[in-house]
């Protein structure tokens, strides 16, 4: 059993085992070898930017949050992942991406031969709605900054949009996530490579969909590449 096996069943893939059966997979840690940067100062205004949000009261979700979830990765990678905004677990721990939609990330980044520490992890939101209701256009007016000047200190090679909610506002478009999958956009003015998928959220209610954004990573990481 190779040690990809069970993160790949996670993701409802058995058609390829890791490794160099399948052409995709070729050369994949030697490429994200040479990606690597030295990234400098920008962490120390990363932390700054962090602590701004933590004291921000920019919009009402101030009131209900019990920690603000600025994100979580190095600056050292090339791969930024955007969700929408924290749920429950995350807003108790103030991390992004934990519990189960955390645990199914963690086997999507394994399926494509990356770790949690391979990639920056971050939410357009900073702060939970209540009751995860969907954030309301002011919130995201208002929140959208952070991301902004994230996105600018990370300097990621690729963007990774998860769930509809995160790719219209990232794309500034109305089209539906399946308009929007299965192909490669461009971030602002920066022209980062873009690609939309599933939120992990809505794979644990729709597993079918698991293999669709295996594709999409693969695309992902061949735009990368
Ligand atoms: S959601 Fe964003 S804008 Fe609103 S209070 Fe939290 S950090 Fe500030």
């Amino acid at each position: 059993m190779d040690r990809y096996g069970p993160y790949l069943r996670e993701m409802g893939l058995v058609r390829w085992r890791f490794g160099s059966q399948h052409p995709d997979m070729a050369g994949l840690r030697s490429d994200r070898e040479t990606l690597f940067r030295d990234e400098g100062a920008n962490a120390g205004r990363l932390t700054a930017l962090a602590r701004e949000a933590d004291r921000c009261e920019r919009c009402e979700l101030h009131r209900t949050r019990t920690k603000v979830v600025f994100g979580s990765g190095s600056l050292a990678v090339s791969w930024l992942f955007v969700g929408e905004a924290p749920g429950a677990e995350e807003d108790k721990q103030g991390l992004p991406f934990v519990g189960r939609a955390g645990a199914l990330l963690r086997s999507m980044l394994i399926s494509i031969g990356l770790s949690r520490e391979d990639v920056y992890i971050a939410n357009v939101l900073k702060c939970r709605p209540p009751s995860n209701r969907d954030p309301l256009g002011q919130e995201v007016r208002e929140c959208s900054p952070f991301l902004h000047r994230q996105i600018d200190l990370v300097q990621p090679e690729i963007i990774v949009a998860m769930g509809r909610f995160a790719a219209q506002v990232l794309l500034d478009s109305n089209e539906s996530l399946g308009q929007l999958r299965g192909r490669p956009h461009n971030f602002g003015e920066t022209l980062i490579p873009l690609v939309v998928t599933y939120h992990p959220a809505y794979l644990l209610r729709s597993p079918t969909a698991k293999s669709n954004t295996w594709e999409d990573l693969l695309l992902a990481r061949s735009v990368l590449a």
